[in-house]
């Protein structure tokens, strides 16, 4: 019998905002001196009373809206019940039924829901003793839920990728994985292919195996892999996996039973009765969504279409904002007569460092060396590098089964071409960058 996976991604992001989410301390926890930020309504002291963050409810509905969600002109927090020592008031603060958005999608997945809830404190376990440190109790975590629509682990790796991005080009988180500011929860089940094939949703299977925090995108795709086999073993041995909540072992690579995975009920849900629900009118919306700035997709489009850039090109520039800001800063200014193809070539190829070079400086650099007469510029470079490699088809054959010699002798045409006006080790990089990207093509 074959098998295919089921998979759901739950993202928690951290807002960067000033403050946490229901009082005054500052929401940057990272590397502070134990329990130094916190008051009694982050320590979830007797009466303290919380004051939702206004401008968290509007970061976390401008991630929504850049996601293509609906926004309900009415929201609300509810209070979810569970105990564990580094949630002080045994309860956190989320929001249930009346999420701030749904409906939405990215890269074809769609995305069920983004609420706005509060980050917990942390353990620390150490010499046999557990220590908590409430400077992350209380700040502002947006929880971003896709409905099950993931067949293949590559499919969430590019999601999880492009999420970051535009988290990072909205600027309401760094969402750097490694300081925990974006945390990944997978969801695997498997289901017969066959009743794919039947077409009827409700055959999705009947349990689903939850894994929890993961802090790279690397483990995700490793813990994802392993509940894959995990399960389908357990399946062609005719066991039936059970609803679960597991944990990734980063050392071993594998997945561990943590408890049997809580249903919604379980969590008592009530609405937050401290909190009024929240309102706002559709023109307070449209102001929100005033503020969405060119999204990584959008700008690439843009890019191919205004610079003639290559997919592959463009894609490299808009990884980051700070990088496609920087060339298109270089593109613009007016002394230069830099093509915006060279400067992409350059900041690309010589991977230049935004933060340390200026564009300007750039420009002088690719002036400089285009116009010193002893090197061509690097488009007329590619041009022969282009074709030498279509004139020579066999010995770039041999090199994509593995002979560097045929590398060398594509090399050696190439300055035979060009005339002397550029250096092997160049020509030799730049051949080797257009090869690999012609073998991933
Ligand atoms: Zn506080
Ligand atoms: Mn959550």
């Amino acid at each position: 019998m074959k098998y295919e996976p089921i998979i759901g991604v739950e993202v928690h992001v951290e807002l960067a905002t000033r403050s946490k989410m229901f009082c005054g301390c500052p929401a940057d926890h990272f590397s502070k001196e134990p329990n130094t930020i916190t008051c009694p309504v982050c320590l979830g002291l007797p009466g303290a009373l919380p004051v939702a963050n206004k401008k968290a409810i509007e970061w976390t509905m401008l991630l929504g809206l850049a996601l293509d969600c609906e926004i309900p002109l009415e929201s609300k927090f509810d209070r979810k019940h569970y105990f564990y020592p580094d949630l002080p008031k045994g309860y956190q603060i989320s929001q249930y039924d009346q999420p701030l958005c749904i409906i939405g999608t990215l890269n074809g997945i769609r995305i069920r829901r983004v609420h706005l809830e509060e980050d917990t404190g942390k353990l620390q376990h150490a010499d046999g003793m557990t220590l908590v440190d409430f400077n992350r109790s209380g700040v502002p975590l947006v929880e971003i839920v896709t409905e099950p629509d993931f067949r293949n682990v590559d499919d969430v790796d590019l999601y999880l990728k492009k999420l970051q991005q535009i988290v990072r080009y909205l600027g309401i988180s760094n969402a750097d994985m490694e300081k925990g500011s974006m945390r990944i929860e997978p969801s695997v089940s498997m289901q017969k292919v066959e009743s794919r094939k039947s077409k009827v949703e409700s055959l999705l299977p009947n349990y689903r195996v939850e894994i929890k925090n993961i802090n790279s995108f690397k483990f995700a795709k490793r813990a994802i892999e392993y509940e894959i086999e995990r399960q389908t073993e357990m399946l062609e041995h005719g066991e039936m996996p059970i609803q679960q909540t597991r944990g990734f072992m980063e050392s071993k690579g594998i997945t561990a039973a943590q408890r049997d995975k809580e249903e919604a009920h379980d969590y008592r849900y009530f609405p937050e009765p401290d909190i009024p629900p929240v309102r706002w009118q559709s023109s307070q919306l449209s102001a929100i969504r005033l503020q969405i700035p060119e999204l990584p997709e959008a700008k690439k489009e843009r890019f191919m279409k205004e610079y003639g850039l290559s997919e592959y090109d463009a894609a490299l520039l808009v990884e980051t904002k700070a990088r496609a800001e920087y060339f298109e800063k270089a593109v613009s200014h007016q002394q230069s007569a830099v093509r915006p193809k060279m400067i992409a070539n350059w900041i690309i190829n010589k991977k230049v460092d935004v933060l340390l070079v200026s564009p300007e400086e750039l420009l002088t650099q690719i002036s400089a060396q285009s116009g010193a007469g002893s090197t061509m510029p690097d488009e007329d470079l590619e041009q022969i590098i282009n074709k030498i490699l279509g004139d020579n088809q066999k010995a770039v054959d041999d090199y994509k089964k593995g002979k560097e010699q045929a590398l060398m002798f594509l090399v050696g045409q190439v300055m035979k071409e060009a005339k002397g006006k550029c250096e092997a080790e160049e020509v030799k990089k730049r051949m080797t960058e257009i090869l690999s990207v012609q073998k991933i093509l």
